[in-house]
């Protein structure tokens, strides 16, 4: 598909990102509900910074008691959020979180938009956050937004300042002000006026809360109940709510619905002060479009006429209707109107369109065979295909009888998703203008069906799906995925080699069609002191069997610096798929480009064996692996105490106390493990729904301080204390090149019986304490730890390696 094609599409907004899913009709109520719909001409875009923040039952009250077009920018994917379902981290989360508000949007109505700002975690101020966004280009893509869907109102979840919380909760406020102004003016990124015009929005609001410290000041706020029930879609905003929230699933935000009156406050910030509505000045009828009166005269009619057991008896109406819009001139509510009014000739019809491949995957490069299915299930009703895909057709649907048409696409590009095609920065995704804003891919692959429907041209198009049938889950549907023709994987991500040893890690080749054959290798050419063999390589794969693998041997002869080496397959970067799969969301694809971190260290490792409990889910155990250490994973269920004796250590996985009930009554049997010698390493939880509250052999409370400068100054209050000398001897050194943070959830109230060699703050706060606690326990010791390791050693940090491997040396 060209560019110039891509380029139409972005102009007018058209790709629907719905959700991978079967195609939906919609009952006569919810028609009537579009119907009525087709009388409002207003805007309104929600503003703030991450998937959760906004607030759905406002959402789904603007949507559908208000009916205006009604959208939420989150400035992140929520990359740099906590999983509670699994262990991605990074931009994979922010792939599920990407799906998580889509299917959110799909419950509660809205729309769904992200800028490029990358959710590099927890930041304190929006200062340090605007230092990591490139503040002005994040601006842009929100100035572009604003221009594009036009917003009346535009509503922010949090104030410019510290009551917002999170550094980016205050960035997103004060960018929603900043862009208000700078939409409207025509020198502000003039390049955009090409496509959009200059708009300014009514005003600018703050969507003040109970929670928090976020109730604001100003005593006149304007104040709406917003707990209303519909009768037509059978539910109250509030219940609406409820479901969307409930799909942050990662964030584990299952939310219980609320009844009854129900007051959202707001205050102003800038623009026209508003009195008694979000809407206050605004005409969102049709008068704010010239000749736009005698179109809701037909409305009305429409509307008066509708017979909700024969909905295509409203067709000629809309026919009429939809002409009559087409005669106005060009403008942004035309193209709108006209939209919706297709849509609904499309649900008068009861017609169902779908367009499936018979393989999940295709290969970049070939020609993709898929199927279009149409039925006309309601009687009576006068539909054809024109084309599809540019094929002319010309065919009469056949009533209530599924016609299967049969089309293919050039499958040029692997499905990548935009953002992630080149290279983030520590704090933006590098993206193009033309997809400035988009959820997923506006170039995913295609169906485009044209058709008549009362002998109005309708277009439809819609991401081709792959469907399957799963004995527990049903009816399945999955984005149709583009892939490279070889692919490849690691057996490890990161090597950390002492001086003068060697380590060999395995890359194993996939054909991902028996086509693709014989093609060359070239590694990257590694830094002084790292020696690679091979450096290139033919690859062929064998007859039968569609997977070829290699084993590439580094040796550290006096490395002293990170080495990331690349792999190029005929000299383009390699690339490999990652899968995340979850019932929630559809399943995705990304292909992250091979490479392999190399990493000098200096260890002393005498851990030989550990035990494992996973929590929420974490990458430690690889990371261990690949030290040399023999990890098994234990059932907490059937912890034995006797078996626990073969290991040098115990560790729990982040936030075990958190997600597993089963915890109260392993600790007993981890504690008699330490005391007769053992070594039980807990990593963070959080304070709220701990399934054990007295879960430390001494206490310490849990609090919400964290240090999130990965650069921040570590001070070593005991610099002679065991576990910064032994085996590995930690300075200062050993706190470089920490990722995102330094840890999260400290200690607090600590018993003195707890060691606490080091301590720490993030700029302009007072020490903290509580990153490290340790306690001679018997003949064996207890380690609690909110340092985040998690993060830390699947990327081979070597200092955060020594550090983890001293604490879980008995010894000390
Ligand atoms: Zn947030």
């Amino acid at each position: 598909m060209g560019r110039q094609y891509i380029r139409i599409l972005i102009a007018s907004f058209f790709v629907k990102f719905s959700f991978a899913q079967a195609p939906q009709s919609l009952s006569s109520a919810e028609i009537r509900q579009k119907m009525e719909r087709l009388s409002v001409l207003g805007s309104a875009l929600y503003f703030a910074a991450h998937p959760d923040d906004e607030n759905t039952k406002l959402i789904a009250y603007l949507a559908s008691e208000r009916k205006v077009r009604t959208a939420y920018l989150s400035l992140t994917r929520g990359d740099g959020g906590q999983n509670l379902i699994g262990t991605e981290q990074g931009i994979e989360l922010g792939l599920i979180r990407t799906q998580e508000l889509l299917q959110a949007r799909r419950i509660d109505g809205g729309e769904q938009y992200f800028s490029s700002a990358y959710d590099f975690g927890f930041s304190k101020t929006y200062d340090e956050t605007f230092r990591f966004w490139q503040k002005n280009e994040v601006l842009r893509e929100a100035v572009w937004l604003i221009r594009k869907l036009q917003p009346d109102v535009i509503i922010t979840r949090f104030p410019p300042d510290e009551r917002g919380g999170h550094g980016h909760h205050q960035a997103s406020a004060i960018l929603a002000h900043e862009a208000f102004l700078a939409a409207a003016d025509p020198n502000q990124f003039p390049e955009q006026l090409q496509e959009v015009g200059v708009w300014q929005a009514k005003r600018l609001l703050w969507n003040t809360a109970s929670f928090m410290r976020m109730q604001g000041e100003s005593k006149d706020q304007l104040k709406i109940d917003i707990g209303n029930f519909n009768p037509l879609l059978g539910q109250s905003y509030g219940e609406i709510a409820a479901l969307s929230r409930s799909q942050h699933k990662s964030q584990g935000f299952g939310s219980a619905s609320s009844n009854g009156r129900f007051i959202e406050s707001f205050e102003y910030v800038a623009g026209e002060k508003a009195s008694n509505d979000l809407f206050d000045g605004i005409d969102i009828t049709w008068n704010r479009v010239e000749g736009g009166a005698a179109i809701q005269q037909n409305i009305d009619m429409l509307r008066s006429s509708f017979d909700d057991s024969a909905p295509q008896h409203s067709i000629p109406a809309l026919a009429k209707l939809w002409k009559e819009i087409q005669q106005l001139p060009n403008s942004y509510w035309k193209m709108r109107k006209k939209q919706e009014v297709e849509d609904l000739l499309i649900a008068c019809a009861g017609l169902r369109i779908e367009s499936t491949v018979s393989n999940a995957r295709a290969v970049a490069g070939t020609s993709v065979p898929f199927k279009t299915e149409i039925i006309v299930r309601n009687r009576g009703v006068k539909a054809s295909i024109s084309a599809l895909n540019g094929q002319n057709i010309d065919e009469k649907l056949p009533e209530n009888e599924v016609a299967s048409f049969s089309s293919t696409i050039l499958a040029n590009d692997i499905t990548q998703p935009y953002w992630l095609v080149k290279p983030h920065t520590l704090g933006r995704f590098v993206v193009e203008a033309t997809d400035y804003g988009y959820p997923m891919n506006p170039d995913l692959p295609l169906a485009k069906i044209d058709l008549q429907i009362g002998e109005v041209p309708i277009t439809v198009q819609q991401a081709i799906q792959y469907r399957f049938v799963d004995p527990v889950r049903g009816e399945v549907h999955e984005y149709l995925e583009v892939v490279p023709p070889i692919t490849a994987s690691l057996s490890q991500q990161a090597l950390l080699i002492p001086q003068g040893e060697k380590r060999t890690v395995e890359i194993t080749f996939q054909r991902n069609s028996a086509s693709s054959n014989a093609s060359s290798i070239q590694l990257g050419s590694p830094s002084k002191g790292w020696d690679i063999t091979p450096r290139t390589f033919e690859l062929s794969f064998p007859e039968r069997g569609n997977s070829v693998s290699k084993t590439i041997t580094v040796t550290n002869t006096g490395a002293n610096a990170l080495q990331t080496l690349t792999f190029n397959i005929d000299g383009q970067p390699l690339k490999g798929i990652r899968e995340i799969a979850y019932d929630h969301i559809p399943r995705q694809a990304w292909f992250p480009s091979i490479a392999l971190k190399l990493q000098p260290i200096t260890i002393v490792n005498p851990v030989k064996r550990v035990g494992y409990i996973m929590g929420a889910g974490d990458l430690v155990p690889e990371a261990l692996r690949n030290l040399g250490i023999h990890v098994d994973l234990l059932d907490i269920a059937k912890l034995n105490g006797s078996a626990l004796e073969q290991y040098d250590a115990v560790i729990c996985g982040v936030r075990l106390l958190n997600v597993n009930p089963q915890v109260g009554k392993a600790l007993d049997i981890l504690y008699r493990y330490a005391n007769n010698g053992g070594v039980v390493l807990m990593q963070y939880n959080v304070n709220s729904r701990l399934q054990e509250d007295e879960f430390a052999p001494k206490p310490f409370a849990l609090s919400r301080a964290r240090v999130t400068e990965e650069d921040a100054e570590v001070r070593f209050v005991e610099s002679d204390d065991p576990a910064l000398n032994y085996p590995n001897k930690i300075t200062k050194q050993d706190f470089e090149g920490w990722v995102q943070e330094r840890g999260l959830y400290f200690a607090e109230n600590i018993d003195p019986s707890y060691r606490t060699p080091l301590e720490m703050a993030d700029k302009n706060e007072s020490p903290h304490k509580g990153s490290l606690l340790i306690y001679k326990m018997g003949k064996g010791k207890f380690v609690y730890t909110g340092l985040s390791f998690f993060r830390q050693l699947p990327v081979g940090v070597p200092g955060a390696t020594r550090l983890f491997v001293n604490l879980l040396t008995k010894e000390n």
